[in-house]
């Protein structure tokens, strides 16, 4: 009998001690590799990093003259970026943008690119790009070439010199141009972002198309979006896109595309010049259903919608969550993420829709 129990005894702890030895990290209930579906069936394919809430410029409709930024030491390690990007890679999301703020003014940017960059393949991510306002784009454009991007978009909303300085109230457009030359000529291909203002450069839309398309890039046009408190009032300059695209109608011939590339605008070509003209229209046109991305901070919070305040903080499951904690936070942003935004510019609302920047969440 005592050997009876002695020997069940051992085997019991012979059990425990091999389950401990041969157990799984305490993982996520969806695992690693699930892809991330949210509770509303849409599959996120598509991360936005911004690398920084800095930037050279300070645009009329993104920031304030005066900012204040976020502390240097709550911001995620390059080492830390490239875990989170690991992570999302192996739940299936495809494309990453690094923006921000202004990416290229983050100290060696480029060996994030670089690490980052390392991951595209069949089997990793499908492409990396960013968003630029193009200031130290004529120094970096060849060594984002190398490190494996081949997409930019660069913001730029005019091409008068004055009126440049007036809305970045910081920046030369000769330096922008600058870059945007160099970076074409490594092969970059371009998209140019316009944010779109009535009375303010309204009546560039047309010359900033020839511009563009004349370049062989894209141009997609933006409608001014409710974030943060900043230098105009935005009720007067609310430019509503579907206006814009009639009067684009009046002098061109556009033809409706399928052209997508990863984002919320739909794109239409243009016949007489052959290039491709997008509009991104989430004050008069909402396009959530179709939303396939999540948004990163600087300081690792994950915003689930550019409107909604809705995220959860992956830095702190990285720093303070031990094993699995990222994955599980990760199943817990598809849980949480909304629906949609709700923006609404009216002179009955005239504050921001979020007391959060653009240029925090990244554009
Ligand atoms: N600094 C880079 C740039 O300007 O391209 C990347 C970050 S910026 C926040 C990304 C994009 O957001 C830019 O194209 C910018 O024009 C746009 N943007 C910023 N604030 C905006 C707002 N309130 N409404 C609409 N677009 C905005
Ligand atoms: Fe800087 Fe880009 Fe915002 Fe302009 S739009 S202030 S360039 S982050």
């Amino acid at each position: 009998m005592f050997w009876r129990e002695l020997f069940a005894a051992a085997a019991t702890d012979y059990v425990r001690d091999m389950t401990l030895l041969f157990a799984q990290p305490d993982l996520s209930p969806r695992g690693r590799s699930a892809p991330l579906i949210d509770s509303f069936g849409r599959a996120i394919t598509y991360l936005r990093i911004s690398v920084t809430d800095r930037c050279d410029f300070r645009c009329v409709y993104c920031m304030s003259e005066h900012m204040t930024f976020l502390p240097r030491k709550d911001v995620l390690s390059f080492e830390e970026i490239d875990t989170i990007v690991s992570a999302f890679v192996a739940r299936g999301v495809k494309r990453v943008r690094l923006t921000g703020g202004e990416p290229l003014v983050r100290r060696d940017i480029l060996a994030l690119v670089k690490q980052i960059g390392s991951r595209i393949g069949p089997e990793g991510l499908g492409e990396l790009t960013m968003t630029t306002n193009g200031s130290q784009l004529a120094q970096h454009a060849e060594a984002l070439h190398a490190a494996g991007m081949r997409r930019l978009n660069i913001s730029l909303d005019t091409l008068d010199p004055k009126r440049f300085a007036e809305i970045t109230r910081r920046g030369r457009l000769e330096q922008v141009l600058e870059g945007i030359d160099r970076a074409a000529a490594v092969g970059l291909r371009i998209k140019l972002n316009m944010v779109a203002m009535r009375g303010v450069n309204d009546d560039e839309i047309e010359p900033m198309l020839e511009f563009a398309h004349g370049r062989g890039f894209g141009l997609t046009l933006i409608e001014g979006m409710p974030l943060g408190e900043v230098g105009i009032d935005r009720v007067d300059t609310y430019l509503p896109l579907k206006e814009m695209r009639e009067r684009l109608k009046a002098r061109y011939t556009l033809e409706a595309t399928d052209h997508r590339t990863g984002g919320p605008a739909r794109y239409d070509r243009v016949a007489e010049t052959g290039g491709i003209v997008g509009f991104i229209t989430p004050m008069s046109h909402n396009f959530c259903e179709s939303c396939n991305r999540v948004r990163l901070t600087a300081t690792g919070q994950l915003y689930l919608c550019l409107g909604q305040d809705s995220m959860v903080d992956l830095r702190a499951a990285l720093r303070d969550g031990g094993p699995g904690a990222l994955d599980a936070a990760l199943d817990q942003a598809m849980r949480i993420k909304p629906k949609g935004h709700d923006f609404v510019i009216d002179r009955g609302r005239p504050e921001p829709a979020l007391a959060r920047h653009m240029s925090v969440t990244g554009g």
